[in-house]
């Protein structure tokens, strides 16, 4: 609905119900704003939440690729140890068939050694990928961190002049109700509670019901012109009014002609 009507030769009754639409509109309004802060805030808190996530899921795979790298270090070492012993025992040897045992023993300890110096090679790669995806993870945390505070701090701000206009709204209703007429009350509510809560509609230029769109009766959109009574669509049961057309302007005034 328009702001600012110029309610000139409009009947004090239609301005009455006129002005009971914007207010009950506005109270609407912040009613929803008011009880949808909490799941905004959990919305807000819940960005926050996979940000964390994601970091932990991180720091968890480095600690295991730490805990990894540290285990193949151990094999490496048991394998050095066992290649070493077995290098020793070769020059304790006594026969040629004992020496190429050996020998046999020595390289598949060797080859084992490389085996899991490899796979240390592996991990320690492995940890810098991952040490960089912590710090990636860490640092959108950060990011989000920011931005949640900063929504939080303005659906705060949001939630107090929700309330404040829901308290200023609701005691300019009460007001007004005081000077209703009861039958022009009661229509309202009634029209409002099987229209959503809108119970009034202006009429368009080419005599449509704004809301509902059907075409008004010629005698109806001639009713609904003057301004001076109750009129109500045939189709959606709105009461209807008319903002007239603006006065055209006058030509600019030229000057020297
Ligand atoms: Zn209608």
């Amino acid at each position: 609905m328009p702001v600012g009507i110029n309610f000139t030769k409009m009947s004090p009754e239609l301005e009455q119900l006129i002005q009971l639409q914007h207010l009950e509109s506005a109270i609407a309004e912040a009613r929803a704003h008011i009880t949808a802060h909490p799941q905004r805030i959990a919305e807000a808190d819940a960005r926050l939440a996979e940000a964390d996530r994601v970091v932990q899921e991180a720091s968890q795979r480095l600690k295991d690729a730490q805990k990894a790298r540290g285990d193949s270090e151990k094999d490496a070492a048991i394998y050095q140890g066992r290649l070493t012993k077995f290098k020793d025992q070769l020059a304790a040897v006594k026969t040629n068939r004992e020496y190429t045992a050996m020998q046999h023993e020595i390289e598949t300890a060797q080859k084992e050694l490389g085996a899991a110096e490899e796979k240390v090679l592996e991990r320690m790669m492995e940890i810098d990928q991952l040490t960089a995806d912590l710090k990636q993870a860490e640092a959108a945390k950060a990011a989000e961190k920011k931005t949640v505070d900063a929504d939080k701090a303005a659906l705060a701000a949001e939630f107090a002049a929700d309330e404040k206009k829901l308290a200023e709204k609701t005691a300019g209703r009460t007001a007004l109700v005081a000077s209703l007429e009861p039958r022009l009350m009661a229509l309202f509510e009634q029209v409002a509670k099987v229209r959503k809560g809108v119970a009034l509609s202006m009429a368009t230029r080419d005599g449509l019901c704004s809301i509902c769109h059907v075409r008004l009766r010629p005698q109806v959109f001639q009713l609904v012109r003057q301004n001076d009574s109750v009129v109500q669509c045939d189709s959606c049961q709105r009461i209807l009014y008319w903002v007239p057309p603006p006065a055209p302007t006058p030509p600019p005034v030229t000057i020297g002609k």
